[in-house]
């Protein structure tokens, strides 16, 4: 066994992240010499692809999420660090934490500190459009959308009823059409039983795509059969529509205005704020632009991995950027891995090849798209894939046996059992209009009431309501 100043000597491996390439990363030094140091914001690491089922009840957050300290526990040479990581000093090899309250010095450093929501420009958005990419999102979405259909319990006024349960998902995309098909679901099966006042299989739930079609990415028979289905499960697809402004209670778009007590954001990935800082090239969205073997451009020792780097090179996945998904930040992981070790033996780098696995979406209970490798798979087959893959890839084998129970339970019940709400009605309306209303001296009523804004916004449009049936299509 290794003496504390011989492990203090090996090489120190600092990864930011611990997401799916970080993490990954951080097991292939398993046994390796080097001391492994990794940082995460959370205590956390996140099985993103399901968030939209925390958002829709269907699953608790503990289910798709682990400790990492807990997952690493075994790994004598890491070690974990929870913090937020504010600055990088390359000139100095130092990583600042916590705007400076603790510096760790690197030999190596791994970015893997992933992407974020972008609103395309418009920030003040992020405020009354949920965004899906942490747990507290996810459980923001959850609580606000069940919080609507208590107040509309006891709403008289049919108008403001209706927008109360009316949940906008703006962006078409999987994270869009998963939620969309999740919420609809959500308030037909679930909540129908659940209330004596009102009728939450008639809640709307409307699907907005700036495109001419849902799940761009897909070929057109996977897009027609998804909103096909998701037409068919009671939800308003409106393509080739624009949202041009959002506001508490309000969403205008180039086909109409409606008002939805719920916005939730699925349209638009961008890099994480920290690639700003480093004085080196990224794309539009921000994230950093690197070599064929991962590292930063002119930076020896800095490797940058999954959301948070853009790989575009001629010699795989045909000179397109590498998408931003779940196997190649794993695969970046284990890559950037083999190089530092390369280096560490004095020897050249290597090449990143991505080798892509296809992609799927979940469209709802019983119904999924798959492509792989140009062989479509849609219905029932596909979501029994989709089910699979997703259960394999949870990081605990606990986290596998709960979700596969809960899955078949909810499959025979047709229950979601996730449905607390757990913040204070003011908590859950920070980010509505009420908080404006206290601003500009309207006398806010003793405890707030959850989306009382909503009122005011419909009372205003009176007449403009949006949109017409499910089964009709928007010009
Ligand atoms: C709703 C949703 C659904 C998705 N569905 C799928 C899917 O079905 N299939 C698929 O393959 N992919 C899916 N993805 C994409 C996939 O989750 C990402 O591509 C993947 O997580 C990227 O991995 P990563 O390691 O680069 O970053 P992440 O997994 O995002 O990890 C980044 C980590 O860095 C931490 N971090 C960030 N900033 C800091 C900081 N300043 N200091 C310290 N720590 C920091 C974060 O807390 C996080 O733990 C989905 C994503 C979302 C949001």
């Amino acid at each position: 066994m290794d003496t504390t100043a011989q492990v203090a000597a090996l090489p120190h491996v600092v990864i930011i992240g611990a997401g799916f390439g970080g993490l990954q990363a951080a097991k292939a030094f398993r046994k390796k010499r080097v001391r492994v140091t990794i940082i995460d914001r959370t205590n956390h690491h996140l099985f993103q692809p399901l968030l939209y089922q925390v958002a829709t009840a269907g699953l608790s957050p503990a289910e798709i999420a682990a400790p990492v300290r807990a997952i690493l526990r075994g790994q004598k040479n890491a070690t974990v660090l929870m913090g937020m990581v504010t600055k990088i000093d390359m000139g100095a090899r130092q990583v600042i934490l916590d705007h400076g309250h603790r510096k760790v010095t690197y030999d190596y450093l791994i970015l893997a500190a992933g992407g974020s929501t972008s609103y395309f420009g418009h920030d003040d958005w992020a405020a009354v459009a949920t965004g899906l990419k942490t747990l507290d999102e996810a459980t923001l979405i959850r609580e606000k959308v069940l919080m609507a259909f208590e107040m509309a319990e006891k709403e008289v006024d049919p108008q403001l009823r209706e927008a109360l349960m009316t949940v906008v998902v703006v962006g078409g995309g999987p994270t869009g059409v998963e939620m969309a098909g999740a919420m609809a679901e959500l308030a037909r099966f679930t909540l129908i039983k659940d209330f004596r006042n009102i009728h939450p299989e008639s809640a709307k739930v409307i699907l907005i795509e700036a495109g001419d079609r849902l799940l761009g990415v897909y070929t057109e028979d996977l897009t027609s059969y998804t909103e096909e289905k998701l037409r068919k499960m009671g939800v308003y697809v409106r393509v080739n529509t624009r949202v041009t402004n959002i506001d508490a209670g309000v969403v205008e778009t180039s086909g109409g205005v409606i008002h939805a007590a719920n916005t939730i954001w699925a349209a638009g990935v961008a890099g994480n704020p920290l690639a700003k800082d480093l004085g080196v090239p990224t794309d539009r969205g921000s994230r950093v632009i690197v070599d064929a073997d991962l590292r930063l451009p002119g930076q020896e020792r800095v490797y940058a991995i999954g959301d948070f780097a853009h790989y575009e090179h001629p010699h795989t996945y045909g000179g397109k950027m590498i998408p931003g998904l779940s196997p190649p930040a794993i695969q970046q992981g284990d890559h950037a891995v083999k190089n530092i070790l390369l280096q560490m033996a004095g020897k050249p780098t290597e090449k990143f090849q991505y080798s892509d696995l296809g992609s799927m979406a979940t469209i709802g209970r019983s119904a999924a798209v798959a492509d792989v490798h140009g062989f479509h798979m849609k219905g029932f087959i596909a979501w029994m894939a989709w089910l699979f893959i997703h259960l394999i890839k949870l990081v605990s084998f606990q986290s596998r046996v709960v979700v596969l129970m809960r899955w078949a339970y909810s499959y025979f019940t047709w229950s979601r059992g996730s449905r607390l709400i757990m913040r204070s009605p003011a908590e859950v309306v920070a980010d509505t209009r009420l908080a404006a209303d206290v601003e500009l001296g309207i006398e806010p009523p003793e405890a707030p009431v959850p989306f009382e804004s909503l009122r005011e916004v419909v009372k205003e449009d009176e007449g403009v309501a949006w949109p017409g049936p499910p089964w009709s299509s928007t010009s």
